[in-house]
């Protein structure tokens, strides 16, 4: 069996959904189908979620909601028109979601999930609906009932582990197709609750994980993860067939954007394979997420580089004797609540990568002066403005001399390279360089190790 999980550019509209339909109907193993809320129809467009979230702003501050829910409710009756499907489906949840708009607003969070919610749950009925109207049996899953039992952290919540077995035992039961509403579940005393925004990707792998899925279908609107970000290389056409979820999860940190790794981190530990495919063009193979794949020494599968780094460098001579340097160091760090990133070091000097989003200014100058102060440097400076480029393989990790190409392309760039770090991991080199050449270097990259014949092609993707 398949899980599918459409985003919410998948079913913007009567037309995106009954490609939806479409794709679900043209494989008998498609039987889970986990939905978004209705996402932008085009750039000027909002999020159904953003206009509920506008609601519920409104409730708690005892402002008119009526043009709001108006919003809401018009989004989901051109479906209904378009789609032809009965039009009490529109007078229902216009009369829930008013019901959870009058809701006691005391405990703020509680309120705005209920509201959140109601664009998936709302997603999921008329997606069920649209499958009825073509003949086949289909239902929107209540997930009070199906057991999504979720942690009272309100926008923010997680799964309890106790949900596994009851959501096996439902889908174990279900016929037809079973239309789930992604994003929320319900606290053990029955509350609804959110997770993070982007959350229909955690219920998608959740369900995956639960029922064992043979894979874990996730439907966008890109034909593939691109080894190189499309915006910084439009040229970029081919696209990555098979990767590892470890491959996945060093690019994403450097800005990889197709799915938060977090997000899918269920079907991660089940080991469910995991596809990008794209709504728009499901013939497309996509690309294909798994635990292990066969490599070819030496190849490098992508390259992310994100901005928004700087670094901290502290110098004192004979650093390397004195016991305890470098704890107390990182101790400031974590007393001032900064995480940090990465620590490369050298014989007398060390540097602290952070983020510069954890790093205000007020934070950081007493950070450096209980440097100067707490551990007596020669040194301290910092560095704004950095950015993580990480060049990131499987294959990396038998091979030798793929540092030297690496730091050869980005200098034959006129990139200065600030920092080289390479994990214990050995599937990516880390390299920091300055924000401003992060287009360059990137571009550098794709002409060392993408450009057609740069690289041997990686083997055939299957199982090892
Ligand atoms: N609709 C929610 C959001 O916009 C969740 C999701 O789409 O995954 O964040």
């Amino acid at each position: 069996m398949k899980v599918c999980k459409f985003g919410g550019s998948s079913v913007a509209s009567a037309a995106q959904i009954t490609k939806v339909v479409d794709i679900v109907l043209a494989d008998p193993e498609r039987r889970i189908v986990v939905v978004s809320a209705p996402g932008k129809r085009d750039k000027d467009d909002s999020k159904v979620t953003d206009l509920l979230i506008e609601c519920a702003r409104r409730g708690i501050d005892g402002n008119d909601v009526d043009t709001a829910v108006d919003a809401v409710v018009g989004r989901f009756r051109s479906i209904q028109e378009d789609l032809g499907l009965p039009a009490e489906l529109v007078a229902e949840i216009r009369s829930e979601l008013v019901r959870r708009i009058q809701a006691d607003t005391e405990h703020e969070g509680k309120y705005a999930d209920a509201i959140k919610a109601a664009g998936e749950e709302f997603a999921a009925r008329f997606v069920a609906a649209a499958f009825r109207a073509r003949g086949v049996d289909a239902r929107a899953v209540d997930l009070r009932e199906a057991g999504m039992v979720l942690s009272d952290e309100f926008g923010n919540a997680r799964l309890l582990d106790e949900s596994y077995a009851s959501l096996r035992s439902y889908f174990s039961n279900v016929s037809g197709i079973a239309v789930v509403p992604g994003f929320f579940g319900y606290t053990r005393t029955g509350d609804i609750a959110t997770f993070p925004r982007g959350g229909s990707d955690i219920t998608g792998s959740i369900v995956a994980a639960a029922v064992t899925a043979r894979e874990y279908e996730n439907f966008t609107d890109v034909d593939s993860v691109y080894p190189v970000d499309p915006r910084i290389v439009p040229e970029i056409n081919r696209g990555i067939r098979e990767m590892t979820y470890r491959e996945m999860r060093e690019l994403s940190y450097a800005g990889f954007g197709v799915f938060h790794d977090e997000a899918i981190h269920p079907a991660v530990v089940a080991e469910i394979p995991i596809r990008i495919k794209n709504t728009n063009h499901p013939e497309a193979e996509g690309t294909r997420i798994v635990a292990h794949r066969r490599v070819r020494h030496g190849n490098v599968i992508g390259v992310a580089c994100a901005e928004g780094f700087c670094s901290v460098h502290v110098g004192k001579y004979l650093m390397n004797r004195e016991i305890g340097f470098g704890r107390r160091l990182l101790q400031i760090f974590e007393e001032e609540g900064v995480p940090f990133d990465h620590a490369p070091t050298g014989v007398d000097n060390i540097s602290v990568i952070v983020q510069e989003r954890f790093f205000p200014t007020e934070t950081r100058e007493r950070v450096l002066e209980r440097i100067r102060d707490e551990l007596s440097p020669e040194e301290v400076s910092f560095e704004p403005g950095q950015a993580i480029m990480m060049v990131v393989g499987e294959g990396m990790r038998y091979s030798i001399g793929l540092a030297s190409r690496v730091i050869g392309a980005i200098s034959d760039a006129n990139v200065n390279v600030e920092m080289i770090n390479q994990g214990s991991s050995e599937i990516s080199i880390m390299i920091g360089i300055r924000a401003s050449d992060r287009k360059r270097a990137v571009r550098a990259m794709y002409k060392a190790f993408f450009v057609e014949g740069a690289q041997p092609p990686p083997p055939e993707p299957g199982d090892l």
